[in-house]
């Protein structure tokens, strides 16, 4: 039998075992609290899973490490839309659980499970947050050279979407949390947010922020792709939708009707000129804005009464997203109307704030000099979870090379993966002493 796909039965039917179904309701939102009896679907399921390790939870066996658990979370397909985190979302709360975690699922779609994970501490110190998606994107138009959700590892690159953004990452702190979990506790609670859906704009962690379950949280990892270097923060994004209206005539006689498609266009010309007049920040630059698509028209012999394209708005700090769509309308006058389709804020901690400085410091030795204080050019679920944990300081620093996030033929290499996990625990280890 091929190692890689061997059954793992007794280490699900351990993980079975643990389980049990308690629920709660919080504003009329199911929760499930643990994870429940692993479904039929989760154990033929686990054919995917490597098999070539021992599990934890036969006790006193070794912890799977980062690279394992990684393999493991991309063999799960959770390309989003639909997501379908589900059974990602169990195979981690079993770990967690198992290894002595308060683990919570929250549900907000179908086959669709965010978890917060719990390791108590003594108390006397507000919890350490480390967060990460566990949906991927499309695999693309272009054909992979490789399997896709295999996670296989050659040259010490584990391959498949999602290595680099970001079940690479995810995998991270959960082995830290597993080998926390195995020690005396700390001062601190350790919360693990591992959330559904975040590549089509943070649903997952905005669905944890109205439920207004976290806890309010001393300091905050989010584990994206960095290269494992520490970045202060990123800019926001706004989607926007704009529509023009007309009216429909044959295409013979168009002066009967009213041409929404040159509406549109007009408008779409405009904006290829517009500025916002927002002075730079000095670490993440402008707002910027790019129209992404545009639609009209539904047949070559009619007027089009309907056009319509998307703007994809990235803010910085201290820009309103409500001043920027009240400032388009201006702009693009009447004729168009604007719909919000994403709306996630910026994010940026100061890098003179006291826990960065000590992260800044952990890190200098193994980049060989001082982190510079940067931001990243994507967003991320910090737009969310950092203001619904209390708005603690907040870093992005997580395995892998962010330029090969969303790629063909992602990869991330396993020494990467290996170091994330380190400097979580060193990081983890840090805010825990009393
Ligand atoms: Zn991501």
């Amino acid at each position: 039998m091929d190692g890689a796909f061997q059954i793992t039965t007794d280490w699900w039917s351990a993980c079975a075992r643990q389980m049990l179904l308690k629920t709660r309701t919080i504003e009329d939102k199911q929760v499930t609290r643990t994870a429940k009896r692993l479904p039929a679907d989760l154990i033929s399921a686990k054919n995917s899973i490597a098999s070539d390790r021992i599990s934890p939870l036969d006790s006193g066996m070794s912890i799977p490490s980062a690279t394992d658990i990684t393999r493991d979370l991309v063999r799960f397909n959770t390309i989003n839309p639909p997501g379908h985190e589900k059974l990602c979302s169990d195979y981690l709360g079993a770990l967690l659980l198992d290894a002595g975690f308060e683990v919570d699922s929250y549900q907000y779609g179908d086959e669709r499970i965010s978890l917060v994970a719990r390791l108590a501490g003594t108390g006397g110190k507000k919890p350490i947050c480390f967060g990460g998606h566990t949906d991927v994107v499309t695999l693309g138009n272009q054909a992979w050279s490789v399997e896709p959700f295999a996670g296989d590892i050659v040259d010490g690159r584990i391959y498949g979407r999602g290595t680099c953004d970001m079940k690479s990452g995810v995998a991270a702190f959960v082995h830290m949390g597993l080998r926390l979990a195995a020690e005396p506790r700390g001062a601190a609670d350790i919360v693990l947010v591992m959330v559904a859906g975040e590549e089509t704009g943070c649903d997952g962690s905005k669905h944890l922020q109205d439920l207004g379950v976290l806890p309010e949280a001393g300091a905050m990892v989010i584990a994206e792709p960095t290269s494992n270097y520490p970045v202060l923060g990123h800019r926001g994004a706004l989607w926007l939708n704009v529509t023009a209206h007309g009216k429909t005539a044959h295409g013979s006689m168009p002066q009967l009707g009213d041409n929404a498609v040159y509406k549109a266009a007009r408008a779409v010309s405009k904006l290829e000129n517009f500025g916002f007049n927002v002075p730079p920040d000095s670490l993440l630059g402008s707002t910027t804005h790019n129209v992404g698509t545009f639609h009209g028209g539904i047949n070559i012999n009619s007027v089009p009464d309907r056009a319509s394209f998307t703007i994809d708005i990235r803010s910085i700090p201290g820009h309103r997203h409500d001043e920027i769509i009240a400032d388009l309308a201006r702009y693009l006058g009447g004729d168009v109307e604007i719909e919000t389709v994403v709306d996630v804020a910026p994010v940026l901690t100061k890098a003179d704030d006291p826990w960065v400085r000590d992260v800044f410091e952990l890190m200098t030795p193994r980049l060989g000099t001082a982190p510079e204080p940067r931001g990243a050019p994507y967003f991320t679920d910090a737009s969310a979870l950092t203001p619904a944990c209390g708005n603690p300081p907040t870093l992005i620093l997580g395995p892998g090379d962010m330029a090969l996030a969303h790629q063909t033929d992602e990869y991330c290499d396993v020494a990467m993966i290996e170091d994330a996990a380190e400097i979580y625990e060193t990081i983890a280890r840090r805010w825990c002493e009393a």
